[in-house]
């Protein structure tokens, strides 16, 4: 290896980055290159190692995320030479390409870049995860759009080209991504995939492995809708494609690994939640489409009925308190507290959070991400953040008495508290508040309201018909006949614009618990559940299921999604 003056390693210590002792123990864990351990170990970052490899090699280090390269530019280096060689365009000058690779003795790549490309090549460094990152965020969306999901899996069940596992990472040796020229169809799958997902409005994408197929599902309007099988031949490489686009490990396949995926596809920006888990068929992929679309909402898009809209809208202006909202995993709660959160922004307002992940970033808004393995709880964040005074604040979760504790020590201390539970119903999450630990009365003086919801289904507003349920279902759920003839019930007959399911979208349904006087009363004495929930009932509270039915009749939804959706609750459903 040519040296230009000190080692890069050298750099690092003679930069305090790292001690010498710490890369003396680096340099002893042999399995690992030294880059790798110090990474490893924690001592230095990707970026630090590389600027430090920069100096050496007298190269500039760029920060990929911080800059905007031309189109212009983007086309001088065709996507296959850019992934294949994890390169990226920077810029030209005076009949040179400028690129970004993150390995400054790459000779060979560079030599190749010369003939393809027939320039002279000049380069620049940055990590590796970022010029991935770049590849996909500049040449993602730009595969032929005409090609479909159908006709890539029709290729390959007609071709017999083997993609097994063995030869996709094949022919190696060089231990870097197997980014091979036998890939490339699946590539164009992979990309086709998320495509069709997010074209489909899909929420996430399911890769599940069988004895002999790949089982493709979508889950579109919190339903699953199943995709064609791919052959079971394709699996490892679709695996390791979605890896590669993630940065994850691709060599690690007997353990849980967790990545996240930028790439413009369908004509947006889109960020994928990747995970990766060990299963007896092989490796089973969830990846989870965060559509930034999802938190421009405002509460008047929720689907309040009208009275609920004005005690909620009322309730979150207040300067203190705790208002909670409830519901199993995925009914919607984090878009609620969003637009509440939407509708609050304001300059002259600190909004802070502490979220267990972060999974959209609000514009003027503080988040903090909750890591429990470096002691970052919920209890520390909140606490960290009374000292920053701030006027609202977002709790992601509360799952322990101490969250509880502080959050209520928040609301207490003059601020408005946002969170979030997990119980099916309103009343209840008074009587988890206090099994988790909280003292009644602590319950009783801080909380101002608590929410329950759930997320249904709407009609498809392109092919909904007038529909008459039949007289049993009407009977089953206790709807008087007068009711009934009012009614303007709707179903879907299902269209292209719905994927013939007969609906389209989802809205929310809700059971808005006010802690009025004798609500707090009771808290504070202990009563039961069931006492808490007839209280608030005589006191104006429509349940969930009744929200629903009020929907159902109005046809914005179906009794059969609202039976669906409520169905564990249904039999404490009132029959009136
Ligand atoms: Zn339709």
């Amino acid at each position: 290896m040519a040296k230009q003056g000190r080692e890069w390693t050298d750099i690092l210590v003679k930069r305090g980055v790292i001690g010498p002792d710490q890369m003396r123990e680096a340099q002893a864990m042999n399995h690992l290159p030294v880059e790798e351990a110090l990474v490893k170990l924690g001592y230095a970052g990707v970026d630090e190692i590389m600027k430090a490899k920069a100096e050496q090699h007298g190269m500039a280090f760029i920060e990929l995320r911080e800059i905007e390269i031309p189109p212009s530019v983007i086309e001088l280096v065709p996507e296959s030479l850019a992934r294949e060689n994890i390169v990226m365009p920077l810029s030209q000058e005076s009949g040179a390409i400028k690129v970004i690779m993150h390995d400054p003795n790459a000779f060979e790549t560079i030599d190749k870049l010369r003939f393809v490309l027939n320039r002279e090549i000049e380069v620049a460094l940055a990590p590796k995860e970022a010029i991935v990152e770049a590849i996909n965020r500049y040449y993602g969306g730009s595969s032929t759009e005409t090609e479909s999901v159908d006709s890539m899996l029709q290729e390959f069940t007609d071709t017999a080209i083997d993609f097994s596992e063995d030869v996709g990472s094949g022919k190696t040796g060089s231990g870097t991504i197997g980014l091979e020229e036998g890939d490339a169809p699946v590539i164009r799958l992979v990309h086709l995939i998320i495509q069709e997902a997010v074209n489909m409005r899909a929420s996430d994408i399911h890769i599940e492995p069988f004895a002999d197929r790949v089982r493709i599902r979508y889950r579109i309007d919190g339903v699953c809708m199943e995709r064609d099988s791919p052959p079971k031949r394709l699996h490892g490489s679709i695996v390791s494609r979605i890896k590669i686009m993630g940065s994850m490990d691709i060599a690690e396949k007997r353990r849980p690994q967790d990545g996240r995926i930028k790439m413009h596809a369908a004509g947006k920006d889109i960020d994928l939640r990747v995970s990766v888990l060990p299963t007896s068929h092989g490796q089973s992929v969830v990846m989870r489409i965060l559509d930034r679309e999802n938190i421009k909402v405002g509460l008047r898009d929720l689907g309040f009925g009208e009275e609920d809209w004005k005690r909620f809208s009322g309730m979150i202006k207040r300067p203190n308190g705790i208002l909670l909202v409830t519901g199993p995993t995925g009914s919607g709660k984090t878009t609620t507290l969003y637009a509440a959160l939407n509708e609050l922004n304001r300059p002259d307002v600190k909004i802070i959070t502490a979220e267990d992940p972060v999974e959209y970033y609000l514009p003027g808004v503080n988040q903090c991400e909750v890591r429990a393995k470096i002691g970052m709880t919920f209890a520390r964040i909140i606490r960290a953040m009374l000292r920053q005074n701030p006027n609202i604040l977002l709790v992601g979760e509360i799952r322990d008495e101490e969250t509880a504790n502080t959050a209520i020590q928040a609301s207490l201390t003059g601020h408005l508290v946002f969170s979030t539970l997990h119980t099916n119903d309103a009343p209840s999450a008074v009587t988890r508040l206090v099994d988790i630990g909280v003292q009644p009365f602590l319950v009783a003086s801080s909380v101002m309201a608590i929410m329950a919801q759930r997320l249904v289904r709407k009609v498809c507003p392109k092919c909904r018909v007038r529909y008459e349920p039949p007289a049993h279902v009407l009977q089953g759920i206790g709807l008087k006949p007068e009711i009934a003839k009012k009614a303007n019930f709707m179903k879907g007959k299902g269209c292209t614009h719905c994927n013939k399911s007969g609906y389209r979208g989802r809205m929310g349904i809700y059971e808005l618990l006010t802690m009025t006087s004798q609500i707090r009363d009771m808290t504070f004495k202990g009563d039961s559940t069931q006492n808490l929930r007839r209280m608030a009932r005589k006191q104006g509270m429509r349940t969930l299921f009744e929200d629903g039915m009020v929907k159902a009749l109005k046809g914005l939804t179906t009794i059969d999604e609202i039976m669906r959706i409520t169905q564990h609750d249904s039999a404490a459903a009132p029959t009136k």
